[in-house]
């Protein structure tokens, strides 16, 4: 059955809060988004034709401060699915206690068939259709799927153009050139992998990382193997997490997919070997002395950590029975449905959701736009460490929670995200 992200963050919101009351007034505001913004953008194709694309951009809430989200560029892209990933944005934001709200953008096309020159193109003019409806104070949109720092680097000089003024601030994910944080293009994943570690520790697997301060020891059992990790998805989170996951984690990455398909080696992978490889053939599949797997399959191999860092409802009613892990990691926003979260918590799989779990891009985002409005540029080993601080904390308060009312880390999560965000509308005098 196709699930609707909107709809399963909606249900969520319902389902998921523990402490507040949901009276009818809050949740008839909290379970729409405020502003939306519905174009068409048309764009000279190389062949000289029109093309005419359509984008959105889809403000949630703005209680606790300006938007932020990414942009995705996706061929099944849809307003629902924007409107679902705002409000994720809107609860990560608050649950990470940053001064922001929640937004998110989108244009449906396929950027595997698209020219760098249209690819230019559209998000010139994606940029300009949207006009002042995003801005540092307004709404600030970063990276997402199929979408990079080269594309945030067209989109702030477009933004400058537009506005006469260099304000860097108004994009996060940019090139370090144009104001770009150091650490950024991995803090997805490092993020993630700071939760992990946390997780495992919890759990009892005993996944320690090297740092400059704490070059480490990985947990070496004598002779045991290496914890295990599986990961789907093969974008700027999911190679980042299976390199960090690697070298950093000292973890055994036994299998990693994209949406061709995946690759299963129980010895652990090469990860900089496969990611030449990807690069060379456009794949990950075929890589020398592994064995080709579906996405299905990927998805319920026996391991310690299972980190989806694809597209949503990777995880749904169908397959979460057959999911074999003892960490799920949710790198990607909404992989898991909430009919398989009930599935995957009866079975005591240790989720770490989706708004805890990746929020170390926004994290770092937010860190990009400090250091913009203060004409600053702060090094990488200060940026990883208060990452580390952020993130380790956000865990913290969700385990905590989570354990002392006996309810499912998701519902922790999302309870205290709820209540900072119902507190802001509050003070506002929204409710
Ligand atoms: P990306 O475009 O860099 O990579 C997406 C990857 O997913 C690609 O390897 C692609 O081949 C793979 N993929 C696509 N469809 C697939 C399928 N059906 N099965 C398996 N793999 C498939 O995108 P990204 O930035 O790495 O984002 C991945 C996820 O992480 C998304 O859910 C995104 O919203 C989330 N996320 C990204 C960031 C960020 O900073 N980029 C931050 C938070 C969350």
């Amino acid at each position: 059955m196709e699930t609707n992200l909107f709809e399963s963050v909606r249900e969520n919101i319902c389902t998921c809060i523990a402490g507040p009351e949901l009276t009818p007034n809050l949740e008839a505001v909290l379970k729409m988004p405020m502003k939306e913004l519905h174009i068409s953008i048309p764009v000279k194709m190389d062949d000289g034709n029109i093309k005419t694309f359509q984008g959105f951009r889809i403000q949630y809430n703005n209680a606790r401060g300006p938007g932020k989200g990414g942009i995705r560029f996706h061929p099944d892209e849809t307003a629902d699915t924007i409107r679902g990933l705002a409000a994720i944005m809107t609860l990560k934001c608050a649950l990470h206690e940053l001064p922001l709200g929640g937004a998110k953008g989108g244009v449906v096309c396929n950027p595997k068939s698209m020219s760098e020159g249209e690819l230019e193109r559209l998000s010139r003019a994606y940029i300009q259709a949207l006009g002042c409806f995003i801005g540092p104070d307004r709404d600030i949109p970063a990276p997402d799927v199929y979408t990079d720092e080269k594309t945030m680097g067209w989109m702030i000089d477009e933004y400058c153009r537009q506005t006469g003024k260099a304000e860097f601030g108004a994009i996060t994910g940019k090139p370090i050139s144009l104001g770009g944080s150091e650490g950024r293009h991995d803090s997805t994943a490092r993020g993630g992998w700071f939760c992990i570690r946390e997780a495992a520790r919890e759990t009892g697997i005993g996944i320690e990382m090297k740092t400059k301060t704490y070059p480490g020891e990985y947990s070496d059992k004598s002779g045991e193997p290496a914890p295990s990790a599986v990961i789907q998805g093969f974008g700027n989170v999911g190679y980042n997490a299976a390199l960090i996951g690697k070298e950093i984690s000292g973890c055994r990455i036994i299998a990693v997919s994209d949406s061709r398909g995946g690759i299963l080696s129980e010895e652990g992978l090469d990860i900089l070997a496969v990611i030449k490889h990807k690069k060379k053939t456009g794949s990950v599949q075929n890589f020398p002395e592994t064995e080709n797997i579906t996405n299905s399959q990927l998805l319920e191999l026996k391991t310690d950590v299972l980190i989806p860092a694809a597209l949503e409802n990777a995880i749904t009613e169908d397959n979460a029975d057959s999911i074999d892990a003892k960490i799920l990691a949710e790198f990607a926003n909404g992989p898991t449905s909430p009919m398989a979260e009930s599935i995957l918590n009866e079975k005591g799989i240790h989720i770490i959701p989706d708004i805890l779990c990746n929020g170390g891009g926004v994290i770092v985002s937010y860190f990009e736009m400090v250091q913009n409005l203060n004409l600053d540029h702060w090094s990488e080993d200060y940026i990883y460490r208060r990452l580390d601080e952020k993130m380790t904390g956000a865990y913290h308060r969700v385990l905590e929670y989570s354990k002392k009312n006996s309810i499912p880390m998701r519902m922790a999560a999302y309870t205290i995200a709820l209540e900072k965000v119902i507190d802001a509308m509050t003070a506002r005098g929204w409710i």
